[in-house]
């Protein structure tokens, strides 16, 4: 039977953060690894995308660091760069009351970026293997305080080549720690690894159903030939008018191409694949997120990771041809109990990729077929007045927990010998405010960041702008950022 989370006894700080996050109880996955995690116990956990296993691991960490230590206590190793990033964000809110400061290191970014945010105190670190090597490697990530240890999407990791990798830095880590690994199959190798470096791992298998909703997603696939997929995609967008979709390509060639085209038909409309720039492909991703179009065009760049309430609609334009890719782009729809709809074309050729697929998910999903063009028209002026209008986003989790949070920007840091705790004294002396008020705190050479929580940012500011801080009076601002 699956218990709410104050059967867990979590700290007021995580407590509150699931409530602005609207966790209400926790899902099937969660309830297994969340009780074993907080018992230090390895686990092993088959799991799908989209079951909730980020805040699986991500709440028995926050509960468990220890937000005195200054050195990382916990690595996360993902597969991808947007992984990495969505994880951190949902440790951030997880964590957010509780001050538990993330950080993503990331291939592409620049190395002495991440070197001078790792020299601040860091709890948990999420990286790709890569980046994580270099650092340790180069001496600028600290690994004798890692306690927890997860590898997130483990399978992943092996098809791309990772996991000598991911081997490499666990021989570089503590023995005294608690590793978990989730994937949401477990090949031959990712077991082995399981086994060389775990102590007495749990298993925890969560039914594949959780992953490939049938329940609140609408499998479909329509059969078409080469030259109408186009014209047909488009007509699917009219019937459907979906408040927000995310058309899956298998190639670079192919996004471009769509892009294109309903670029040049007025959709609201963005691409993403591997060929753009790092910040490119951040910028769409939270462009997508926050409602700026509607249009989302993408390879399997997109499949894994991304985070976006509601997206109501996946059109798989070609049929992938990894099965397990079908479970990861048709789980970007239906999540946390929403509805949705995914649709695939699929000409004659891609038949045996099909079948592949429906052995795998273990149904056949069912035929539909094209949109008649009497269904279009009638469809049309409902669509036309939609695709004018802006994306309404509703429940963005981040802005909710980060709702009465205001970040002030000091002109002065560590070379003016100031150190976090003097903010605290200076800011904890303001009627009104109390220690719980404050969040994170970030000191750089020569200026510092720090979080003021509950609403009270303008009354700190206010404050500041006429008291000292060490002797010293600093300029004080919102950070822009
Ligand atoms: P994941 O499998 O980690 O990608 O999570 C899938 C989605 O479920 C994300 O949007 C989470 O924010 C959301 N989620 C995770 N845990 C819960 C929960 N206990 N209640 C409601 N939504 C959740």
């Amino acid at each position: 039977m699956i218990k709410g989370f104050e059967e867990y006894q979590l700290s007021n700080e995580i407590s509150r953060a699931l409530k602005l996050l609207k966790y209400e109880n926790p899902t099937e996955v969660q309830s297994a690894v969340i009780p074993a995690a907080l018992k230090k116990q390895d686990l092993v956990v088959k799991s799908q995308t989209g079951s909730g296993k980020t805040a699986a691991f991500g709440i028995p960490i926050c509960e468990m660091i220890e937000w005195e230590e200054k050195k990382p206590q916990a690595l996360i190793l993902t597969p991808t760069r947007e992984l990495a990033v969505q994880v951190q964000e949902d440790i951030s809110n997880i964590g957010r009351f509780k001050r538990i400061k993330a950080l993503a290191v990331y291939g592409k970014e620049p190395f002495s970026k991440q070197k001078e945010e790792l020299k601040q105190k860091t709890h948990a670190v999420i990286g790709t293997p890569g980046r994580v090597m270099d650092h340790i490697d180069r001496g600028t990530l600290e690994l004798d305080q890692i306690r927890f240890v997860i590898i997130d999407e483990a399978d992943e990791m092996l098809n791309m080549g990772f996991i000598n990798d991911v081997e490499s830095i666990i021989n570089e880590l503590p023995s005294n720690r608690v590793t978990m690994v989730f994937s949401a199959t477990l090949p031959k190798d990712v077991e082995n690894l399981c086994y060389k470096y775990m102590k007495d791992p749990v298993n925890i298998e969560i039914a594949t159903t959780g992953g490939i909703a049938t329940d609140t997603i609408e499998h479909r696939v329509i059969e078409v030939q080469t030259e109408n997929k186009m014209e047909i995609l488009k007509d699917i967008t009219v019937v459907e008018n979906p408040d927000s979709c995310i058309i899956f390509c298998n190639t670079k060639d192919h996004v471009d191409t769509l892009f294109e085209e309903l670029d040049k038909s007025g959709y609201s409309c963005e691409k993403l694949h591997g060929g753009l720039e790092q910040e490119d492909r951040f910028g769409v991703m939270n462009g997508f997120k926050i409602g700026n179009f509607r249009y989302l065009i993408a390879t399997d760049v997109a499949a894994r990771g991304i985070d976006v309430d509601n997206v109501t609609l996946v059109i798989n334009y070609d049929v992938p041809a990894e099965k397990e890719s079908y479970v990861h782009r048709t789980g970007r729809t239906g999540r946390s109990g929403n509805k949705g709809k995914a649709i695939m074309l699929a000409t004659p050729y891609e038949g045996k990729f099909l079948k592949a697929i429906e052995k795998y998910i273990g149904f056949e999903i069912l035929q539909m077929e094209a949109p008649l063009p009497e269904e279009v028209s009638k469809g049309k002026a409902a669509f036309e007045e939609k695709i004018s209008g802006r994306r309404v986003v509703k429940n963005n989790k981040t802005a909710r927990v980060n709702k009465d949070i205001t970040k002030l920007h000091f002109n002065g840091g560590k070379k003016k010998k100031i150190r976090a705790l003097d903010f605290v004294g200076t800011i904890t002396k303001i009627p009104g405010v109390t220690a719980e008020d404050i969040g994170i705190i970030t000191i750089k050479d020569s200026m510092s960041y720090v979080d003021i929580l509950n609403g009270k940012g303008s009354l700190v500011l206010q404050a500041m702008e006429n008291t000292t801080i060490k002797g010293k009076q600093l300029r004080v601002s919102k950070a822009i950022k």
